[in-house]
């Protein structure tokens, strides 16, 4: 049998998509506020920059629910696939937009995963962004390595977790996959870390475990906490209406933590 040479398309996507800063969004768990993290992030970062979201969870696409846009369709034009444009500077691109309803499945084997991936990278006319963001799936599976692989100079990773033991330990996985794959680690991000109560303002930290949370494990693992996002009913409302919660909730606690982060990446 023959050797297989270079994969051809890597320079194209590396000639598309270069000068755009590469940010991975990952998790061990699902659940955990990824993909509303990813998305946050990218609303956030659109404020002042041109952002593409891509949303690399192919069996389980939410960014297009998330930012309103799940009736939207992807053209063809003669430079390739346009992106859906969400707001000023956010387009964004998503295997949700080319189903035929929301509830259809994707069941689909790696290699299908990694072509469709491929052509979010070789085939979209992205235009000439500065940030790109990676929302991905729960874990380490055939959609982080296919991103890996495609990419040249990603410039990190953001992990968001729960405090809880149980998705910590997944993280801890996480870091383990970005030292292997030489993904820098940008930091990681604690979600639903507390609740302020709306009426008393005392704060629960429901999810607290005795072992000290995302700041502990950061110190052992030596990697930063870029910060702590607490648990706001209105994040889920936000989300669920497809409205941006950075504009309709400016002045709360979790909008400002939010922004903090954003600051550092
Ligand atoms: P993942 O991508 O990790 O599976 P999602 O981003 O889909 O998780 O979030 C899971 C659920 O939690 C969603 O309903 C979302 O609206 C909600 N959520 C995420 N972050 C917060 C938060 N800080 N406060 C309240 N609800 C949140």
């Amino acid at each position: 049998t023959q050797a297989r040479g270079p994969d051809p398309d890597l320079p194209i996507i590396s000639e598309r998509l270069s000068g755009a800063h590469k940010i991975l969004v990952l998790s061990g768990k699902g659940g955990v506020g990824k993909s509303t993290f990813a998305s946050v992030l990218s609303q956030g970062l659109a404020q002042s920059s041109e952002v593409g979201l891509v949303d690399v969870d192919i069996c389980g696409p939410s960014v297009p629910k998330l930012l309103g846009c799940e009736n939207e369709q992807v053209h063809q034009s003669s430079n390739g696939w346009s992106p859906v444009y969400v707001q000023d500077g956010l387009s964004v691109m998503s295997v949700g937009f080319m189903l035929p309803s929301d509830s259809e499945s994707v069941v689909w084997r790696g290699p299908r995963k990694t072509g469709m991936i491929k052509q979010f990278l070789r085939d979209v006319d992205w235009g000439q962004l500065d940030y790109m963001v990676f929302d991905t799936p729960p874990g380490t599976s055939d959609e982080h390595l296919a991103v890996v692989q495609l990419l040249s100079g990603i410039s990190g990773a953001v992990l968001v977790t729960t405090p809880q033991e149980v998705a910590l330990q997944d993280v801890r996985k996480e870091i383990d996959f970005c030292r292997k794959a030489k993904v820098p680690i940008i930091g990681v991000v604690e979600n639903m870390s507390g609740f302020v109560c709306p009426g008393c303002q005392g704060e629960s930290r429901i999810f607290y475990p005795s072992t000290g949370g995302a700041k502990k494990m950061c110190e052992e693992l030596r990697v930063p906490l870029l910060g702590s996002i607490p648990l706001d009913p209105r994040i889920g409302r936000a989300c669920d209406f497809g409205s941006s919660f950075l504009d309709t909730c400016a002045d709360s606690p979790a909008a400002t933590a939010y922004l903090d982060i954003i600051a550092q990446i």
